[in-house]
């Protein structure tokens, strides 16, 4: 289909009620993770199969076209599978640990975690959430079924990665491989890194050691006695106008400093360009201060898109690599040894201590991703769904050296494969690191003219996905090699 035939009167109602139906959700998830559940109950209008059935006749499965289609497929099926989504969340709600006598929601495990310095409590705390997820799977089991179910009887996806990879034009089985071939290239250096950090942190050696141990250590609250007190929401928005951009009073983007420390932060695009919502934890230290940047980069994306983009170059997105690339690399600069010393004006000393464990966080959080990534793809090709959770925990715990217990399985596992946009991320968030260092030079976290790089970056929305985006922008192609480089130089420093 040509742009002109998009421009015809059918295909113009379609596109505009999608997006009247992408911005609702979008709004009830705001107002959901806000915490008003008053729109809980209430979904933005129908759409059902023979809708679903009349926009693939219309738009077709491919390009920009097909993009349409599977917005449409997206919501179909979250309408089809909120439900069981529901019955999964009441129970996670009123699901409890309890460590010492206390009380640990469900929900706020990883929050809990950390914060928590007692190596016993989070022992304690893993025993827990292991009988909590044997008694909650068989409703994440019941979610993940329906998804299933749906794909096959509705919409005629017998199998998962097939309808994955067409609608993100992607091939899963390639990308599997290339996150093994990251896990071999990064394994001897990473077990090298990890046990002596673990054991300087915790006193814990690795075969003692359990994903909640890793949760803590990748907090970095242990380091937060560096954290510079006076930080400010609005003190963080001025560094930007080094870059020429004007974000305190920005009416198009809101911050919401709200709920606990460590609360799960989130950025959601009501209406790009014009209305973006971060959501964050009150700023007390480095892990407050990654978020903010993390969703700050997710959020100035959108916000500097060319409003002149039709809905499938800015809205309708299926892959969320290339604004996740965005956020690590803010999150990944915020916490160098430069923007660290330069800006915040910690030491060379302590700056060189916090951007080294950040270093290594990253490097952790890549591996563990690719693990996932392989993981998921293995699983989903055998068809396994509960009976995917041996494998989670022996590749897990060979990839990261932590323990995994197999009954957290799907609760670690997110749909769409957005294990793949988080690798990706990574790695592409180091191409982009390496091309503003090549560009600019090593200081271009403090060049005016970073911003006009960013900005005309960010200027083409989501026309892109990441791999089309670094290839065309930069002439680069989606590789390992700068993720390897920019980390190594940071670890061996
Ligand atoms: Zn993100």
């Amino acid at each position: 289909m040509t742009n002109s035939e998009l421009q015809n009167p059918v295909c113009r109602e379609w596109t505009e009620k999608l997006l009247t139906m992408t911005k609702e959700m979008r709004r009830r998830d705001l107002s959901l993770h806000l915490g008003s559940e008053q729109t809980r109950n209430d979904p933005p209008g129908p759409m059902d199969l023979a809708d679903v059935e009349e926009i693939k006749h219309v738009f077709g499965a491919a390009g920009f076209a097909g993009r349409v289609y599977y917005q449409a497929v997206d919501y179909f099926i979250r309408s089809k599978v909120e439900p069981f989504q529901a019955i999964l969340n009441t129970w996670m709600r009123g699901a409890k640990a309890k460590v010492n006598a206390r009380d640990v929601p469900f929900t706020e495990v990883i929050t809990w975690c950390q914060d928590a310095g007692d190596n016993q409590a989070r022992s304690e705390l893993a025993k827990e959430v292991r009988s909590l997820c044997a008694f909650l799977a068989p409703f994440s089991y019941g979610s993940w079924k329906a998804l299933l179910n749906v794909l096959e009887q509705d919409l005629g996806y017998p199998e998962y990665i097939a309808f994955c990879e067409e609608k993100r034009d992607v091939s899963l089985t390639g990308s599997g491989s290339h996150a093994q071939d990251f896990l071999s290239e990064t394994r001897e250096t990473y077990r090298g890194l990890v046990e002596p950090w673990l054991n300087t942190v915790t006193g814990l050696s690795l075969k003692d050691a359990s994903r909640f141990d890793a949760i803590y250590l990748l907090g970095l609250r242990y380091l937060d006695h560096l954290f510079p007190q006076e930080i400010s929401i609005d003190g963080i928005m001025s560094f930007f106008c080094k870059w020429g951009m004007d974000l305190v009073g920005n009416p198009a983007l809101h911050i919401h400093s709200e709920g606990i420390p460590g609360r799960q932060s989130y950025c959601i695009p009501v209406d790009i360009p014009g209305e973006v919502h971060v959501i964050v934890g009150p700023l007390q230290g480095w892990l407050d201060m990654e978020s903010l940047f993390h969703e700050l980069g997710h959020a100035l994306s959108f916000i500097y898109t060319d409003p002149a983009l039709p809905p499938e170059e800015k809205d309708f997105f299926q892959s969320g690599a290339l604004s996740e690339a965005f956020a690590f690399l803010f999150q990944r600069m915020c916490m160098s040894r430069e923007f660290l010393q330069e800006i915040l004006g910690l030491s060379a000393e302590n700056a060189q201590t916090v951007s080294r464990a950040h270093a290594l966080k990253l490097l952790t959080l890549t591996r563990r991703y690719a693990a996932k990534l392989v993981i998921e793809v293995e699983n989903f090709r055998l068809g396994r769904l509960k009976k995917g959770q041996s494998l989670y925990s022996e590749v897990m715990g060979r990839e990261t050296c932590f323990y995994y217990d197999p009954e957290t399985y799907l609760f670690d596992l997110m749909p769409d494969f957005y294990s793949l946009d988080y690798f990706q991320a990574f790695m592409g968030a180091a191409c982009l690191w390496e091309y503003l260092n090549d560009a600019i030079g090593e200081d271009w976290i403090l060049n005016p003219e970073t911003g006009s790089i960013l900005r005309r970056w960010w200027h083409n929305g989501n026309r892109l996905d990441l791999t089309a985006f670094l290839q065309e922008t930069l002439g680069r192609p989606l590789d390992s090699g700068p993720f390897i480089k920019v980390n190594q130089y940071d670890l061996g420093s």
